[in-house]
């Protein structure tokens, strides 16, 4: 929590944001105010009406760049901090207003397709359109984004390239930053910066990434062209089997990519996670998921692959058609986050997650030093009615591990972070660190591991302090995420 530079006061910053943006596009509704200060890293306080941090000064709703310019030239001028936000499925604390009379800059309003281009392949969308809405439209069109992460029907392109997503088939189609070609982005003083849809080039650094997981800290994202890839499913095989344990699991998801098959999905989940999502078939088990996507022939051999990898593994096979349905319901859209508050209210419980990611060599050791931590260290262990992990995107070196801990609350609301949430996300942080691997996987670091971007990046931190200095010179984008604020 910090108190504004700024030596305007809240009303003038509202009036400031109104002169520029004119009476619909601001919102200065109290509730609607509160419920901007936070994202879902504090949702179980937010379902019960709790928002005890700075509450914005105003809910800003650009239509275009040069709006978008305008607000941040007017914030830069004035010292006012500035969070970017579009879909708000942020999880990590990125849309928290730490600083006294916030401007929350949402660029939902800025919703259009501008491009689809079938010949060069690629796409142009405004910042607020949902990936949903894209992908519809490529489908009408025999084409696929290729992305897929969970928070698809809410998640927009300019959050999705803020964040460095990925999506479910990331180990054939790549993360956000495989598929962005260019950009458009503006910065703190309104300069616009457009970064060209070309092929490949060797013009200097990739400029593309200082924009790619900016986490709102650096930029404000307006319009994002990615490329388009064909869209093929009468070509999909679903396969799924059960193994004794997860890390041997993970290591045939290991033989599968390192030999040069690329599954578009590729995941193995422990026996406790398998079993909140596959109770009809895990058994006790662990759940190797497999899909083979793409043209015939590549989708074929890549099948045929997974057939021999698991003839010479010890496993007991499951229905595809378990497999393939079990897609139908995967996807995060409003209904589930209603469903989940009413848990929340009613059942005093809630699920989160910590993504970390570790080289092929060291999750076994990874995941059993976390479990092992979290059972015996965390002093609410006994409330814990869930704790496994899955692996859900697969590299040449390594891959992810999505930690899942579900848990009763009892405890007064307003604690549940100290006393659940905070602790077991730095027990996962901590370990992943102390094996060598990443931190954050794909969710970003938000503001609740900044405790820890300086060890993630080691001799490299200088680089990302350097870049803060450089492109938001009077430090008013996004205060406290990705760096830790210095009070
Ligand atoms: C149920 C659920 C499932 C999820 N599944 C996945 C998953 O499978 N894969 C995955 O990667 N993530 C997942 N997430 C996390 C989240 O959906 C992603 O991080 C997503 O990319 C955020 O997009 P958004 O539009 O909602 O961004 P927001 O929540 O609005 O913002 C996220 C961050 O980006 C910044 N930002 C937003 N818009 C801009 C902009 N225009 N310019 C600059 N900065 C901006 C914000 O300041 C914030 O720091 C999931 C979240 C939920 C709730």
């Amino acid at each position: 929590m910090a108190e504004s530079r700024s030596t305007l006061n809240r009303d003038e910053v509202v009036a400031g944001v109104m002169a520029l943006l004119g009476a619909a596009g601001i919102d200065t509704d109290l509730q609607n105010l509160r419920e901007a200060s936070v994202d879902r890293f504090r949702k179980y306080t937010a379902v019960h009406d709790i928002f005890d941090g700075p509450i914005p000064a105003v809910i800003a709703y650009p239509e275009n760049t040069e709006q978008v310019a305008a607000v941040l030239r007017f914030a830069d001028d004035n010292l006012i901090n500035v969070v970017p936000r579009t879909g708000r499925t942020a999880t990590e604390g990125g849309l928290e207003t730490i600083v006294d009379d916030t401007i929350v800059l949402d660029g939902s309003r800025m919703n259009a397709i501008l491009h689809i281009d079938p010949v060069d392949m690629m796409a142009t969308v405004q910042c607020g359109v949902p990936l949903q809405m894209l992908e519809d439209r490529l489908r009408e069109q025999g084409l696929t984004t290729g992305h897929s992460p969970q928070s698809k029907p809410i998640a927009q392109y300019g959050g999705l390239v803020a964040t460095r997503s990925i999506g479910q088939f990331s180990t054939l189609y790549g993360g956000i930053e495989d598929m962005v070609i260019g950009l458009e982005a503006v910065f703190p003083g309104g300069h616009i910066a457009r970064i060209k849809n070309v092929p490949r080039r060797a013009a200097g650094p990739d400029i593309r990434h200082i924009v790619i997981g900016n986490e709102g800290a650096l930029c404000f994202v307006t319009e994002v062209t990615v490329k388009v890839f064909r869209y093929q499913p009468e070509n999909n095989r679903f396969f799924g089997f059960l193994v004794d344990d997860f890390a041997d699991g993970v290591d045939a998801l290991r033989q599968l990519v390192t030999d040069g098959y690329r599954p578009s999905v590729c995941r193995a989940y422990s026996p406790e996670d398998a079993h909140q999502h596959f109770a009809h078939f895990a058994n006790g088990k662990s759940v190797v998921i497999l899909v083979a996507e793409g043209p015939k022939g590549i989708a074929d051999a890549t099948a045929d692959a997974i057939e021999e990898l698991f003839a010479t593994r010890p496993h007991e096979r499951v229905d595809n058609a378990l497999i393939e349905s079990w897609f139908d319901n995967l996807n995060w859209g409003q209904d589930k986050i209603d469903a989940e508050k009413l848990t929340m209210l009613n059942d005093h419980h809630l699920g989160y997650t910590t993504e970390v990611s570790v080289d092929w060599s060291r999750v076994r050791e990874l995941y059993d030093a976390i479990m092992s931590r979290i059972r015996g260290e965390f002093p609410r262990a006994g409330d814990l009615t869930m704790l496994g992990a899955h692996s859900s995107h697969s590299y040449q070196t390594g891959t992810n591990l999505y930690f899942v801990y579900d848990y009763a609350i009892s405890c007064e609301p307003r604690e549940e972070i100290d006393e659940y949430h905070i602790p077991l996300n730095a027990i996962i942080v901590e370990e992943s660190l102390r094996l060598g691997g990443s931190m954050v996987h794909h969710h970003g670091i938000g503001k609740y591991r900044t405790k820890w971007t300086a060890q993630e990046h080691g001799s490299a931190y200088s680089m990302v302090e350097t870049l803060k200095r450089a492109f938001d010179p009077k430090s008013i984008m996004n205060a406290g995420t990705i760096i830790p604020l210095k009070l």
